[in-house]
């Protein structure tokens, strides 16, 4: 077995970190066990879990019956192609997508990541305009503000400014933005929210297949929560203008702003979904794309009479055995009072933040508190500063937010917005003058 620091070598010299420069490198923790809300590091410290690895681990680490579930299914087969095999973890777990989905999202299509998800759905609408004999209509509707996901098609729907891919911008299929919705969640509706988009499609609406957007939370683009009924209003502004509606529900899939999907906010379904990240409860990457059967069977009727997409990962057995297993554990447990009682908690605990010099603004929606600030943090002292206090939080740019597993406890999620309050009010990890 290797010793910490022979690790943190090797990896110093080889890995490459999500974001990061292999040349000035910023710190990394050495992680060797998980277990319910605890990371433990190689010199034994114990960190609570803030971030539930980027919002997948809502039933905490180490599940037994996760585990229980890998383990049955690692003793059957870990793979095997999707390609004309199919296998009852896979079967099973579309059949629940489907029963779950909202509307007659009835069809799944599984893939390995949130990205992949995305650029399946954006596929399956070119190929339903296609099929439509309307394949000028290759181009998507968005707003502002959003992420969806790093590879091209979605990045070229991300916040050009915000989205981190400005730099690939000339490589970048040309997208329609609308503005970011502004109405805050549990604000007074404005009608005149929407009429941006309506001129846009108005004017513009010729080439366009779809619309896509992150349904109530915007993650990665800001962290905002808004109000539900753009997505009721946008809902008949795509039927009337003949376009499809894509809900992305990675980040907000399976409980975490309160309500199963964030479109369950608004009593909205969509003709095309995306699910990843919590699907198979933070154990293995596997996304998943939902269409309606109408969507699924217009693409199916017109040439070449097949959708064109197919990964080698497709319906990795493990994965969906881990899946079906958090599904289970989704139903059999109380997530939702869970899920409000971390909320109710949050708001209590970071709203005496509001006060601080530098913060802009607290917010909570479901198990996800913000606290933004007026400036960028400055990542490693600010994560230093967290680690010292025994909690795992990885802030980016302005914002300082958690996504906790939804089991932990009371005094574990004190700890944390403890932890969040001190480090914003003692401004060394907040840049200077930025
Ligand atoms: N869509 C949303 C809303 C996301 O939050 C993310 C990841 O943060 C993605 C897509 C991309 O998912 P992945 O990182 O699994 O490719």
């Amino acid at each position: 077995m290797q010793n910490t620091n022979d690790v943190l070598a090797m990896d110093r010299r080889h890995a490459w970190h999500p974001y990061a420069s292999v040349t000035e490198p910023l710190p990394v923790y050495d992680v060797v066990s998980a277990s319910g809300v605890r990371l433990t590091l190689a010199d034994g410290r114990e960190l609570v879990d803030g971030m539930a690895s980027w919002w997948c681990a809502v039933h905490g680490y180490n599940h037994p019956a996760l585990n229980r579930a890998a383990e049955a299914q690692l003793g059957k087969m870990a793979h095997v192609m999707f390609g004309g095999i199919t296998h009852e973890p896979a079967a099973r777990l579309c059949a629940r997508l489907a029963e779950l989905a909202p509307g007659d999202l009835n069809r799944v299509f599984l893939c390995d990541s949130g990205s992949v998800s995305v650029e399946v759905a954006m596929k399956m609408a070119m190929q339903y305009m296609a099929a439509r004999g309307d394949s000028r209509r290759c181009r998507f509707l968005t707003v502002r503000r959003g992420y969806h996901g790093d590879t091209f098609h979605a990045m070229s729907v991300c916040d050009p400014v915000n989205g981190m891919h400005s730099l690939f911008a000339g490589a970048l299929p040309k997208q329609y933005f609308a503005p970011e919705p502004s109405v805050p969640f549990g604000g007074e509706w404005n009608e005149a929210e929407l009429a941006p988009l309506v001129d846009l499609l108005e004017q513009k609406g010729d080439d366009i297949c779809a619309m896509i957007l992150e349904p109530v939370v915007q993650g990665a683009g800001g962290m905002r929560f808004y109000h539900p009924e753009y997505l009721r209003r946008l809902r008949d502004i795509c039927d009337r203008a003949g376009i499809l509606l894509i809900f992305d529900e990675i980040a907000t899939g399976f409980g975490r702003s309160g309500e199963f999907w964030g479109a369950d906010h608004a009593g909205v379904a969509p003709d095309i979904m995306c699910v990843g990240k919590a699907i198979t409860g933070g154990y293995m990457a596997l996304g998943a794309t939902i269409a309606t059967d109408h969507v699924a069977e217009t693409i199916c009727s017109a040439d070449p009479g097949l959708f064109m997409h197919g990964p080698t990962f497709m319906g990795n057995p493990l994965a969906c055995a881990v899946a079906n297993a958090s599904l289970d554990l989704l139903e059999s447990d109380p997530w939702r009072p869970r899920v409000a009682a971390i909320e109710s908690q949050m708001r209590r605990e970071l709203s005496p933040c509001a006060e601080l010099p530098h913060v802009a603004d607290v917010r909570v929606l479901g198990a996800i508190g913000v606290i933004e600030l007026d400036r960028p943090v400055v990542m490693a002292e600010i994560q230093r500063q967290f680690v010292e206090r025994g909690v795992w939080v990885r802030p980016f740019g302005k914002l300082v937010y958690v996504m906790p597993p939804y089991v932990m406890e009371q005094n574990d999620l004190s700890l944390l917005t403890s932890a969040m309050c001190d480090v914003v009010r003692d401004d060394n990890g907040i840049r200077q003058g930025a």
